[in-house]
């Protein structure tokens, strides 16, 4: 079977889907590595560096669609709204096609996917469990973003972070809250405390407490109870509107103490929720910063604005999307070790195992035989349920 990697084409993408290191660990499973020329350049990876390991160079894009079984992405049409849609003609009926795909985004898109005819795997889609540990690309994306958050604070904060004690007096500790503590956030509070931040972290799921607490950083507990904090996979769920009018008045007075809030509150397929308003930005002191990780979705903060920076009172919001990009070498790299652990089951000695008694493969599977087959994105836009297929 020949695995194809295609260029990324979503504008400022620098990710590749697949990197040397992996061609022989895929060899192995009996996978034949076919890489567009250049996918690899913008992360560190130049087809030399490909062709080394064993894998093929094809010519273009249209040759890698034209002759692989499976073709790997990072942003598949979807998560790449921009230019995605244009890989829809040259998906192959009954070819493997994975990537984020944003399934819970654009009810339209999972559609036009499905009526390619193509196998769909979403990776967002992985269930959250010990054995799909090595295969959950969302956690890997969220730590490289939740590490370069705080070095975007560090770099836009007119302070130091670190205390120290010099000759020319004492500087006081940059004051750092995370807001949102799964994985980007926790790997901002252990990133924030390297440098020296007085790190801080709220969540409302009430198990994260301990894992602030282990980093070395202050849980901020609120006079609010969550109902119902999370589902079975570990997400946070939705709250009505009086649990987080209340949440964010409690949040204020915390907010204003900070000099860089970090939020990452997100719940699946939902717009996130409001955490920072106007008037709390108003209460910090000129020259904080806000990095909003949820800025893609909607954003923690009312005054974010996607892919831009917002200078309010002196307070600097960023906005900025797709973090994980702008550390491609690692990023494409952990995601790299994703995809392999996951070809290496689905293609288990060169064959296909489309085994639907297999959550990983149940769950991930987006769209098959031109249908949307995924049930809990059928449900998430309440298309009735299918009859379950072997
Ligand atoms: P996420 O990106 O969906 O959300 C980020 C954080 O925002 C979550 O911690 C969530 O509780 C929080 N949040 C949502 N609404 C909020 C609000 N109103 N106020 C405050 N915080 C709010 O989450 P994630 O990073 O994908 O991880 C969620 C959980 O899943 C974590 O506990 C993580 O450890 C767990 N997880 C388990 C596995 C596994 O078992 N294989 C893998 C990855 C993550």
């Amino acid at each position: 079977m020949i695995v194809g990697v295609v260029r990324e084409s979503f504008p400022g993408e620098r990710r590749v889907a697949l990197v040397p290191s992996a061609v022989p660990l895929l060899a192995k499973a009996g996978l034949e590595i076919l890489v567009e020329t250049g996918a690899g350049w913008l992360a560190g990876y130049p087809d030399q560096a490909f062709a080394e390991k064993g894998a093929k160079i094809a010519p273009d894009r249209a040759a890698v669609f034209a002759s692989a079984d499976i073709v790997v992405q990072v942003l598949a049409y979807g998560s790449n709204d921009k230019t995605g849609r244009a890989d829809i003609p040259l998906f192959r009926r009954d070819q493997v096609i994975i990537g984020f795909f944003r399934p819970l985004g654009a009810k339209q898109t999972v559609e036009e996917i499905a009526s390619s005819g193509a196998i769909s795997f979403s990776v967002e889609l992985m269930p959250r469990t010990t054995r799909a540990q090595s295969m959950d690309a969302l956690s890997s994306m969220a730590t490289i973003c939740g590490y370069k958050a705080v070095l975007i604070a560090a770099n836009t904060l007119p302070r130091l972070f670190p205390m120290l004690t010099t000759a020319a007096g004492t500087i006081t500790p940059a004051r750092v809250l995370v807001i949102g503590v799964g994985v980007a956030g926790l790997q901002a509070i252990a990133t924030a405390k390297r440098l020296g931040a007085v790190t801080s972290g709220y969540d409302l799921r009430p198990a994260v407490k301990e894992q602030v607490q282990s980093l070395g950083a202050r849980f901020v507990e609120l006079d609010i109870e969550a109902k119902d904090a999370q589902d079975a996979g570990g997400y946070a769920k939705a709250q009505d509107e009086t649990f987080y009018a209340r949440q964010r008045e409690l949040l204020g007075r915390v907010i204003a103490e900070n000099d860089v809030v970090i939020t990452t509150a997100v719940v699946p397929g939902k717009k996130a929720p409001i955490l920072v308003t106007k008037e709390m930005v108003q209460g910090m002191a000129p020259g904080s910063v806000i990095v909003d990780l949820a800025a893609e979705r909607g954003g923690n903060c009312e005054l974010t604005r996607a892919e831009e920076d917002t200078v309010v009172n002196g307070v600097t919001i960023v906005g900025g999307i797709n973090l994980a990009s702008t550390v491609p070498y690692h990023a494409s790299q952990m995601y790299a070790r994703n995809l392999a652990a996951f070809l290496t089951l689905l293609a288990k000695g060169g064959k296909l195992n489309l085994n639907m008694q297999d959550d990983i493969i149940r769950e991930t599977l987006l769209t098959r035989g031109g249908e949307l087959v995924n049930a809990r994105v059928r449900e998430f836009w309440s298309l009735p349920a299918l009859a379950a297929r072997t």
